[in-house]
């Protein structure tokens, strides 16, 4: 079992739990180094890092950033960010300015459809207004009686094809591997077994070229232990991992009590030969500012 947990969500984004609550939730379920992964947003870490230093767990900033390639939206996890460098902030606020726009063209597919007052709905449960995201529409969806729980809300109404959905261009896959690597993170391929699944999904040779232009763009790594990959996801990407050199990863991508696949820590053991992220940092003693070293990107990033 790992005591690692390297993705997870407060209600910064679309978790439900406040920062401190979701660390105090982390303590109890046995986890000894953390990362918060708020979509597109830092704003949580302070408070996370102090709770953190409380219960004696180490804390490692982190943020999950929206990335649209070709026809696919991908989540870029940078571990060991540093939240104050300038293109990163910057960067963040134009992923999150697209956010409110989104919302309004959302609430307007659903008004056709017959759901009124979606954005005010929305809006409800968004903690933070500056990221509103599906699932606070999913958790509207919910109260008002459409489904039963966020997860039909999203095959029903909020993914590809379906009346909720409305495309939206985010962030460059270069620029935000660029963002987290100039920080000093390591850039993390998110959940990869969730791109290659459902309508649209990518084969293996469209999951192999993105590979091989996340590499040549400085990304490092990829989460093989997420709360949303099976076991046999486990086995797949820790091969991914092998062929391309990539360092192994591992997160609940935790959102809150009764909504997540996973619950926090508990996470199993990665596949033999993976090499953990966590070889990328040196984590000498609790807390303490740690060192990576990620080459700069080579010419092969940004072909698309
Ligand atoms: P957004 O960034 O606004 O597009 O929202 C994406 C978030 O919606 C993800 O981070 C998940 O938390 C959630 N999500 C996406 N797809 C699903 C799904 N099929 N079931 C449940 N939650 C989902
Ligand atoms: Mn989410
Ligand atoms: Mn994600
Ligand atoms: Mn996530």
């Amino acid at each position: 079992m790992l005591d690692y947990d390297l993705h997870c969500h407060s209600n910064i984004s679309d978790g439900t739990l406040t920062p401190a609550e979701l660390v105090d939730r982390a303590a109890v379920r046995g986890v000894k180094v953390l990362a918060l992964t708020d979509h597109d947003d830092v704003d949580g870490l302070d408070e996370a890092r102090a709770a953190a230093a409380r219960h004696g767990m180490a804390f490692i900033n982190g943020a999950e950033i929206s990335v649209s390639w070709r026809t696919h939206t991908l989540h870029i996890v940078g571990l060991n960010i540093s939240p104050d460098y300038p293109p990163l902030v910057e960067g963040l606020r134009s992923v999150r300015s697209g956010r409110s726009e989104r919302a309004k063209k959302m609430a307007d597919e659903l008004a056709k459809s017959g759901i009124a007052g979606a954005l005010e709905g929305a809006y409800r449960y968004a903690d933070n207004p500056n990221l509103i995201s599906r699932t606070h529409f999913a958790r509207f969806l919910v109260e008002s009686g459409q489904c039963k729980d966020v997860k039909s809300v999203f095959n029903r109404y909020l993914v590809k094809g379906k009346p909720g959905y409305v495309p939206h261009k985010w962030a460059m896959l270069e620029d935000a591997v660029e963002w987290i690597r100039g920080s000093g993170g390591v850039a993390v391929l998110a959940h990869p077994g969730r791109y290659m699944s459902g309508r649209g999904g990518m084969g293996n040779k469209t999951m192999r070229e993105l590979l091989a232009e996340f590499i040549a763009c400085g990304g490092r790594a990829i989460e093989v232990i997420s709360g949303s990959h099976t076991p046999e996801q486990y086995a797949e990407f820790a091969r991914y991992a092998e062929e391309f050199n990539l360092l192994c990863s591992c997160g609940s991508d935790f959102h809150g009590p009764g909504e997540s696949y996973r619950d926090m820590g508990r996470l199993p053991d990665f596949p033999l030969g993976c090499r953990p992220v966590w070889e990328a940092f040196s984590l000498n003693g609790l807390n303490s500012k740690i060192e990576t070293l990620t080459p700069s990107p080579s010419p092969a990033c940004g072909r698309g």
